[in-house]
């Protein structure tokens, strides 16, 4: 738990939020600013501020992520659909609590 860190806090339930899913490492819940008609985040428990902090050490809850991103994708009956992180202001990073985004229900434009 990071004091400063709007997504710990909304893992405590200290902010509210619309919870998608939980378990014992990870939390999904939909973003406040949806872009499409389904727009998910999914985070794991523990404070990693982004992709630069992952390490051997807690690399396995990424691949938990991504078990969990394929069960939320079938709940919500999307078959196609983005997965975005950003790592960093530049790759625009605003949240430094590592997370994915499910973006789906509308068809995506290009990259970048
Ligand atoms: P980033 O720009 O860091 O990749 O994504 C941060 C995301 O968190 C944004 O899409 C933003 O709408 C979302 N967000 C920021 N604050 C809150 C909040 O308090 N609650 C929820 N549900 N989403 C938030
Ligand atoms: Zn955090």
């Amino acid at each position: 738990m990071n004091n400063d860190c709007i997504f710990c806090k909304i893992i405590s339930g200290e902010i509210p939020s619309k919870k998608v899913y939980e378990d014992e490492t990870v939390y999904a819940f939909e973003d406040i600013a949806p872009v499409a008609p389904v727009h998910i985040l999914v985070v794991p428990k523990t404070h990693i501020a982004n992709a630069l902090e992952i390490t051997e050490e807690n690399s396995s809850v990424i691949a938990h992520i991504y078990e969990v991103i394929g069960k939320i994708a079938r709940e919500k009956g999307i078959e196609s659909f983005r997965v975005v992180n950003n790592c960093g202001e530049d790759a625009g990073q605003t949240v430094f609590h590592l997370h994915f985004h499910i973006i789906g229900g509308r068809k995506c434009g290009i990259m970048a």
